[in-house]
């Protein structure tokens, strides 16, 4: 997968999604596999964003690079990936560290069940907390951007419980 930049991690409407997409010059996309750039429009497909009390399907970007022809999602800071939760949510999440907190949580976001909760704070806990710490990373603004720099995967980005792998 690709991620765009510069967007913050707030907020993730189709709207929003498709300005920055329109801004983006395709040619100028690094593909992570071959490391060239320049990609075009391969297809689109949708993912579920949980959002407050409901959840919408977000219409996605997939580009193929011209040179190796893989194909990549296009996401944003604002979206995990593989996770209908987008990023503002679970860093609010994260930070709910009293059971009082993740009950707020609960009922601010009608459409998360707890399970959902419980589990992006264990991954949180298990995957990611030391290795914040150990590098001195603050969860703030740019997050995503320094989680690539040093991880080489988005923040809170799960491997993959079949084969280990970050996609
Ligand atoms: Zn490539």
């Amino acid at each position: 997968m690709i991620i765009i930049h510069g967007h913050g991690v707030n907020g993730i409407s189709q709207e929003n999604y498709d300005l920055i997409i329109e801004n983006t010059d395709l040619l100028l996309l690094e593909c992570p596999h071959c490391h060239h750039t320049g990609t075009r429009v391969h297809a689109y497909y949708d993912r579920e964003v949980k959002c407050d009390d409901d959840s919408f399907r977000l219409l996605v970007l997939r580009v193929a690079c011209k040179f190796c022809r893989k194909t990549h999602a296009v996401l944003l800071d604002a979206i995990v990936p593989y996770s209908s939760v987008p990023m503002e949510t679970t860093i609010e999440i994260i930070h709910a560290d009293s059971s009082e907190k993740i009950r707020r949580v609960f009922h601010k976001y009608g459409c998360l069940e707890f399970h959902e909760i419980y589990h992006i704070i264990r991954s949180f806990k298990r995957l990611w907390k030391e290795h914040l710490a150990s590098y001195g990373i603050m969860i703030d603004a740019d997050i995503s951007r320094n989680s690539i720099r040093v991880f080489k995967r988005q923040f809170m980005q799960i491997p993959c419980t079949l084969c280990g792998s970050y996609g």
